[in-house]
């Protein structure tokens, strides 16, 4: 199978992206959907935006180098990969704080109803943040409930404020309907909140096209932006007048720098903000960003599945199929851009194949999770880490005491 992954990878019209980034030799990563290498464009920002600009141009590099604009910059460089035209994205803060600014918005938007229906198995923050608000509110404003992925529209009725769903799933990699879930809950006058952690940058999202209300999203999976990088929000043009986020600080004012003593919301998308934004990440986002303005989103899909079906065709050949069990849709159109297994050991499996030179991940209780970031991963990387996993798996070589120790991070 080696010679028609290299077959696969002289046909792939990505390939010349690659040489932007800096990854490590000798290392075949299968992670860029937890945390993106990096861009050696990004190397080069975070050099300049130290010593060039806060170095030497001190405080007026606000003005000088915009560092005032960085989130507006960063959230029109987002928006075409998410589908979203002009002034509806900003960047800042991360996914939870931005889930509770837009869930806090929503809810008041729908004053007579007060459920918030979510997936029982949706990413723990999403959850953890209704329940915050549950707390706060109380269950008379705001009402978690938890649905299996498969009874989302039969879930949805006129007590229903929210609905919050993530497009793909952490786990599973399932990729939820963005077209018809959003239908189907404006049909019972349900507004929808979009979590696009694993979907931006992986998977073509239509967010106007599909009648999106919000979206909130991270730029350090396969945007690449950064460990740590802030996240984005995005509010629908049609909602921005209405929408009020309850983290009112001076950034989300309409005239910041007037210092008056009361708040007046901007009436843009900027409402979104709130406080200083982090100009060291997120020069360094915005020089990850660039990267995008040219590549096309049909590309980076069509790659991501034929990654993702030759890592499954690669597993088959080396008899591995029977050791670790796929729990992702075996149908790639329903599916993210990642692949999920179930064995008794995957952690000790990850550990030992991160020995060998591949980078994947674990999560509880029992998955091996691995990601097909099209950006700069060759078909060749996967038979050669297919070739690596099959030496872990059949010597046992996860068994050593030394791959059961769990860390801090997984
Ligand atoms: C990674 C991820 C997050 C992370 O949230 P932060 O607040 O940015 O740390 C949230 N939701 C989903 C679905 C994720 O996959």
């Amino acid at each position: 199978m080696l010679a028609d992954a290299q077959h696969l990878d002289t046909q792939d019209p990505l390939k010349s992206i690659g040489s932007a980034f800096a990854l490590p030799q000798g290392v075949i990563y299968l992670d860029g959907n937890s945390l993106g290498p990096l861009p050696i464009a990004a190397r080069e920002r975070a050099v300049e935006v130290t010593a060039g600009q806060w170095g030497t141009d001190l405080i007026t590099s606000w003005n000088k180098h915009r560092w005032i604009d960085l989130p507006t910059i960063c959230g029109e460089q987002i928006a075409p990969i998410i589908g979203a035209g002009s002034e509806q994205v900003v960047c800042c803060d991360s996914i939870s704080v931005n889930l509770f600014k837009v869930l806090s918005a929503a809810l008041a938007m729908q004053s007579d109803r007060h459920k918030v229906i979510t997936t029982e198995d949706n990413f723990p923050t999403d959850i953890y943040t209704v329940e915050g608000l549950q707390e706060q509110l109380g269950t008379q404003r705001c009402e978690l409930i938890k649905v299996a992925e498969t009874d989302i529209e039969r879930s949805l009725d006129e007590h229903t404020a929210v609905l919050l769903l993530t497009q793909v799933n952490f786990r599973s990699g399932r990729l939820l309907d963005m077209q018809a879930l959003t239908s189907a809950a404006h049909k019972k006058g349900i507004l929808v909140v979009w979590d696009l952690a694993h979907s931006a940058g992986a998977v073509p999202v239509a967010l106007d096209e599909h009648g999106a209300d919000f979206a909130v999203g991270c730029t350090y999976k396969y945007l690449n932006g950064g460990p740590g990088a802030p996240a984005f929000i995005y509010v629908a043009k049609r909602h921005q007048r209405r929408f009020r986020q309850p983290i009112s600080g001076w950034m989300g004012h309409a005239t910041p720098f007037a210092f008056d003593n009361s708040y007046a919301p901007s009436q843009s998308i900027k409402q979104s903000l709130s406080g200083t934004p982090p100009v060291l990440s997120m020069s360094v986002l915005n020089a990850a960003l660039a990267l995008w303005a040219d590549i096309d989103m049909t590309h980076v899909r069509a790659k991501s599945i034929a990654l993702s079906e030759f890592f499954l065709e690669a597993l088959n050949t080396l008899g591995l199929t029977k050791e670790l069990t796929c729990i992702s849709p075996l149908i790639a159109e329903e599916r993210g851009s990642q692949l999920a297994f179930r064995h008794e050991h995957s952690y000790a499996i990850c550990q030992a194949w991160i020995d060998a030179g591949v980078i994947a991940d674990f999560r509880a209780p029992d998955i091996l999770r691995i990601g097909f970031a099209p950006l700069y991963l060759s078909f060749a990387d996967l038979w050669h880490a297919c070739e690596k996993l099959k030496e872990v798996v059949e010597s046992r070589a996860y068994l050593d005491e030394k791959y059961q120790r769990k860390l801090a991070v997984t």
